[in-house]
């Protein structure tokens, strides 16, 4: 667990995140999709949504990422579904180009003030 909150690379996902989710606070887990509690929240209530399989971003994604795009839509669907039920309001987003820390496709579903 102590490189979750110590990692400095550029693909937290494929290095840390996937190869090992039992670390993780997973909420959500298919054949495409993991969703999870961030281990360092921006906010009160903070999940990450990725595909598993390697898309550098949302706007590099093709053709050939649509099944995982489609799951992944649905996957975000779900938890953003469950926050706005708890508390009322969410918010979903992805960061692009350099507003990308991790350059794996992660969706932010998030909710409550800023930490
Ligand atoms: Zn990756």
């Amino acid at each position: 667990m102590g490189t979750a909150t110590e990692y400095t690379g550029d693909d937290f996902y494929c290095d840390v995140a996937l190869p090992d989710p039992s670390a993780l606070d997973v909420l959500h887990e298919d054949e495409h999709t993991l969703a999870f509690r961030h281990t360092r929240p921006f906010w009160a209530v903070h999940v990450v949504v990725i595909p598993k399989k390697h898309i550098s971003s949302l706007t590099a994604a093709g053709p050939a990422d649509e099944v995982e795009l489609s799951a992944l839509l649905r996957t975000v669907q779900e938890v953003a579904r469950g926050v706005e039920a708890e508390h009322g309001a969410a918010a979903v987003l992805t960061n692009l180009g350099r507003y990308q820390d991790s350059k794996h496709l992660h969706v932010h579903v998030h909710s409550g003030p800023r930490r």
